[in-house]
């Protein structure tokens, strides 16, 4: 057994109260009771210095637990406690222990306090930060919340960006956010890969040891190998550590992973007009605004194609490349590259050398190029919020695929719909992002990063703010029964109110509200409305710099993105720049 103590705030390991089952443990299930029993066995020195008192998070790597230690003061401090899974691979638990440990603890990066190791287990200690799903409180946010939100995000990122860290997975469950103190971490550097000039060592070797970019996931899920000497979790963190991020202790108040249930709905057609009455057909429903209902890997594309037929017949990634090369290079050409991810996915047998086929830049893809080895790209990350240079395997990936994903948050935010893009397969991602920024212009973006899109379809670009205000239900059509003159321009401060919950018609199913795509309007519905005598939460003056802001998060090409940097010095945040 090893026990590091990475931090010196002292935790009284004497006095600490052994493990109680009765009273506090009673709300719990029996499962996670379970697992916090077999947690104790596998790792015993954690029951010394901390109770468990619920599993607040469980992913494919990690199982996430509040914990509570007595301190040398007699006071008790509640921690997160990051179990993963025994089978993940020794560097990349060091490697995000090394984000933590010297990214962490500042600029809204969680730090880590302990970290404890008995054989191939490894529980990081995090002093906790009380949050909530955003899916909760989306409906709530104000837009100055919702400001101050994406700048304290952006400034995470342009902290771990420094670092050269690429976090691989930015989404709100990752960006924990306590709105009572107004406090923000970054957490979960599980995915993290380096810039080429990282300054994490670890990620220079998870580079390297996974030679041109396999799939972090799949080293995550390697087999079980206990941890070797010279791999130790905390051997590298000897660097002096950050203080921990302060943390509220005040309620214990315990957030879950909230799992949005999948919609039944895929909106938009190509239409501009038509597109936003389908839009407003979708107003205050508190679902994505994409999504889809196979994800049943195998038969992804052609259910896809039947699923998004409105959208997209067929979209095609391929590596824009000569014809006359096309043979030597096997991967990243069919659409079936790049549904890659099924666990149950079989390795694909290569395609001998020579062989060619007639598919490229037709909406089809032949045998040839099923069979064709993948392209290997990183890809890790959920894909609604994957930019479009990992959606189509682009092997140079850097810092500005967190900042799409974060434009992706605040296009979340700003239509009240989370999640926003809802997809289980990269080429449905592809083509809900075609959706609302435009089929020719993603094709040209790929292009000038050496991907070939095909769709059969073009689908024009939206205009943010009519999306997002439509979404909203802030933009009822002039000829709607009800429509409402939108309210004056608020100045967008919280100015003592509290937020007004949203709550009447969002929570019918929307099978209810709106007819199957194609034949419903929007006189079926009157739920966009605005109560005129209360406060909007800022809706109705958002500024344009928001939707500016937003549009350049969501630069189809890469290297035209605004970096984290230059978005902290946007005129949204002119208030806050003197702040950073
Ligand atoms: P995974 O790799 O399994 O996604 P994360 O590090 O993202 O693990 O943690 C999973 C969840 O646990 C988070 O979404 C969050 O709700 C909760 N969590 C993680 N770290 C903390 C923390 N320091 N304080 C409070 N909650 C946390
Ligand atoms: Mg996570
Ligand atoms: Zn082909």
């Amino acid at each position: 057994m090893e026990v590091v103590l990475t931090h010196n705030e002292p935790i009284n390991t004497e006095e600490c109260p052994k493990p109680e089952k009765s009273h506090k443990r009673s709300k719990i299930s029996r499962d996670v009771e379970t697992d916090i029993e077999l947690l104790y066995k596998a790792v015993p020195q954690i029951g010394k210095v901390f109770r468990i008192i619920d599993k607040i998070g469980e992913g494919t790597f990690s199982s996430v637990y509040l914990g509570e230690a007595q301190m040398h003061d007699g006071s008790r401090q509640k921690f997160a406690l990051k179990h993963l899974i025994p089978t993940s691979h020794p560097t990349r638990i060091a490697a995000e222990l090394q984000c933590l440990t010297l990214a962490g603890g500042q600029e809204n990066v969680m730090g880590v306090t302990y970290c404890f190791r008995k054989e191939d287990h490894v529980v990081i200690v995090m002093p906790y930060l009380e949050h909530k799903a955003i899916v909760d409180i989306i409906s709530s946010l104000s837009f100055e919340e919702v400001r101050l939100y994406i700048y304290n995000l952006l400034r995470a990122l342009k902290h771990i960006h420094q670092f050269g860290i690429i976090h691989r997975d930015i989404k709100p469950n990752n960006f924990l956010y306590n709105r009572k103190t107004k406090e923000y971490a970054l957490v979960d550097f599980g995915l993290a890969q380096g810039t080429a000039d990282t300054q994490i060592d670890l990620l220079k070797v998870s580079r390297s040891h996974r030679g041109s970019g396999s799939p972090v996931k799949t080293q995550r899920a390697n087999k079980s190998r206990p941890l070797p000497p010279h791999t130790h979790p905390t051997a590298s963190t000897s660097a002096p550590l950050p203080p921990p991020v302060s943390a509220s202790t005040s309620s214990s108040t315990i957030s879950r992973k909230v799992i949005p249930k999948r919609r039944t709905v895929t909106g938009g057609s190509t239409a501009r007009s038509k597109h936003s009455k389908d839009l407003s057909g979708l107003r205050k429903v508190q679902r994505p605004v994409f999504g889809e209902r196979n994800i049943n890997s195998c038969t992804q594309v052609s259910a896809t194609t039947k699923a998004t037929s409105a959208q997209t017949e067929f979209v095609k990634v391929a590596k824009a490349e000569d014809p006359a090369n096309r043979r030597y290079l096997s991967a990243g050409r069919g659409s079936a590259a790049l549904k890659s991810q099924g666990a149950n996915q079989k390795p694909q047998r290569a395609v001998p050398l020579g062989v060619t086929c007639s598919c490229f830049q037709t909406d089809r893809v032949c045998n040839i190029c099923l069979s064709r080895k993948q392209q290997i790209a990183p890809r890790a990350g959920t894909p609604g919020f994957r930019a479009p240079e990992v959606l189509t395997k682009c092997p140079n990936q850097g810092t500005a695929i967190d900042v799409w994903s974060a434009g992706v948050i605040l296009l979340s935010l700003l239509s009240g719909r989370y999640p926003f893009f809802k997809a289980s397969d990269d080429l449905i991602a592809l083509s809900q992002i075609m959706t609302i920024r435009g089929s020719r212009e993603t094709i040209q973006a790929a292009k000038a990063f050496g991907k070939s899109i095909v769709c059969s379809r073009e689908l024009p670009r939206q205009d943010l703010r009519v999306l997002c205000e439509t979404l909203r239900g802030h933009r009822p059509s002039p000829d709607d029964d009800d429509y409402v003159t939108p309210l004056p321009q608020n100045n967008g401060t919280v100015s003592g109110k509290p937020p007004i919950p949203d709550e009447t018609p969002t929570h019918r199913p929307i099978e209810e509200q709106v007819k199957p795509e194609d034949t419903y309007d929007n006189t079926s519905l009157h739920t966009g409305h605005m109560e005129t005598e209360q406060w909007d939460g800022g809706w109705g003056g958002v500024p344009d710099e928001a939707y500016d802001l937003l549009d350049r998060l969501l630069e189809l090409n890469p290297a035209k993105r605004i970096t984290a940097a230059d978005a902290l010095t946007h005129p949204l945040f002119t208030d806050l720049i003197q702040l950073t």
